[in-house]
């Protein structure tokens, strides 16, 4: 977090005076009407547009079989043609064997995986986990909010654990996981997180693949979903979470997600999760009842046009150069705004989707109120913590990758201005 000073030096008269002049700016970008959405991370058009030609890709003159043969447009392939899989495996660093390819979302993935796991358990697991009294989950937040409605929907006890600078509060997550056995697992954005844009240390992945747990099935939810999400030429390293778990003795630990819904197109990307061999058998099993196969004519086109990892990587930096100038806008506004007035700190991310800002307690619903009243949408305050209750209610997410760069300007005008006003009557309480 960008540490600042100097707001609460001011005097009564001076605050009282600088509320005034802000509230009439304030008043002026009312009356505009403006209609700003600032609160999901969706890819702008310019880049949907990058993957447009995947649509033009297959043709009805081509075979469409995979390279095992299969036919692309027939039932069959439960867990993705080899060549997705081969594709996948590089993007998350594992064997072709570890990869089970999905549908368009990997959220689905995460939802499927923990009903399954309530259902019937994880492999090796001696009861399933919805015939227990109790199942709690650990939620490192700020955090992902749809992470936190699977669990509200399957009635899973979510335990909020803090995000520091190099990952969750280890020292607090492995306390809880040793002392409590229902408590089954944790949530992970290792990478670029949503939405601090912390990526995980080395040591906050060994010690997630190595800590005693007192649920011997205890499974790390690991959502990878911006692993090649760089905004920068140096890109975040984050040490592989499965090698870590299998050399700490704990294979069958963790399931990793990432899908190509930012690659590509986010309603019709393509899926992965990858685990252990042993934890990829049992699931396949389980899924056979649910489905035939996903659609593989997508992944078909996906791999044709991705390729290989160098390729994507290639993609991906395309995408960097549209949405980058959004975030050093953010980040430049933010600072000239807001910097060294004590009232707000904000992370500058190297990748991922958003930019996570605090502002002083108990300030960030009302700031939200507030830009919506002025046409801005934000996501709302509180939506990045388990039961969406900010226990500081300082927590805002800005998501600067959908709207326009000339939107964005008078959106986060709009936002900064309401965090003064709002600060300022703090202040004065
Ligand atoms: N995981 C995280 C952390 C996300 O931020 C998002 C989308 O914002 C998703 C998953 C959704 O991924 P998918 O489109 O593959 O379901």
């Amino acid at each position: 977090m960008e540490q600042s000073a100097g707001f609460t030096n001011l005097g009564a008269t001076e605050l009282n005076r600088l509320y005034a002049s802000l509230k009439e700016t304030y008043g002026e970008y009312k009356r505009r009407n403006m209609k700003l959405d600032m609160s999901r991370g969706k890819p702008c058009p310019e880049q949907l547009a990058l993957s447009k030609e995947m649509l033009d890709i297959l043709s009805s003159n081509d075979l469409l079989k995979a390279e095992d043969g299969s036919d692309c447009l027939n039932y069959g392939g439960i867990d993705g043609i080899p060549e997705a899989k081969r594709l996948f495996s590089q993007m998350m660093n594992v064997s072709e064997n570890e990869v089970m390819i999905g549908g368009n979302a990997s959220l689905n993935m995460m939802f499927d995986a923990l009903s399954r796991a309530m259902l019937h358990g994880v492999y090796g697991s001696e009861v399933p986990w919805g015939k227990l009294p109790k199942v709690k989950f650990l939620c490192p937040s700020p955090g992902y909010d749809r992470h936190f409605s699977i669990c509200e929907q399957l009635q899973i006890e979510m335990i909020t654990v803090d995000m520091l600078q190099h990952g969750p509060d280890m020292d607090m997550v492995e306390k809880l996981a040793r002392e409590d056995d229902s408590i089954k697992g944790i949530w992970c954005v290792p990478k670029y997180s949503n939405p601090d844009g912390i990526t995980y240390s080395d040591e906050t992945v060994d010690r997630l693949a190595r800590m005693h747990t007192e649920a011997s099935d205890f499974t790390i939810f690991w959502d990878d979903a911006y692993t090649v999400h760089h905004l920068t030429n140096e890109p975040d390293p984050l040490k592989n979470i499965l090698a870590a778990c299998k050399t700490a003795g704990h294979p069958n630990r963790v399931y990793m997600f990432c899908s190509t819904s930012k690659i590509t197109f986010p309603g019709s990307g393509v899926a992965a999760l990858a685990s252990s061999e042993a934890n990829v058998s049992h699931i396949r099993k389980q899924i056979s009842a649910q489905t035939i196969g996903p659609d593989k004519i997508n992944q078909l086109r996906h791999v044709r046009f991705l390729q290989n990892i160098d390729h994507i990587h290639a993609h991906m930096k395309k995408h960097a150069d549209i949405i980058k100038p959004k975030f050093d806008m953010v980040l430049h506004k933010l600072e000239t705004a807001l910097g060294g007035k004590n009232i707000a700190w904000w992370n500058k991310p190297n990748g991922g989707y958003f930019i996570s800002l605090n502002t002083l307690d108990d300030c960030a619903a009302e700031v939200v109120q507030m830009a919506a009243e002025a046409g801005v949408t934000l996501t709302k305050a509180g939506a990045t913590f388990p039961y969406g209750k900010d226990p500081r209610n300082r927590n805002i997410r800005i998501a600067p990758t959908f709207p326009s760069l000339e939107e964005l300007e008078a959106a986060i005008d709009i936002l900064c201005l309401c965090i003064q006003l709002v600060s300022i009557k703090k202040l004065q309480v």
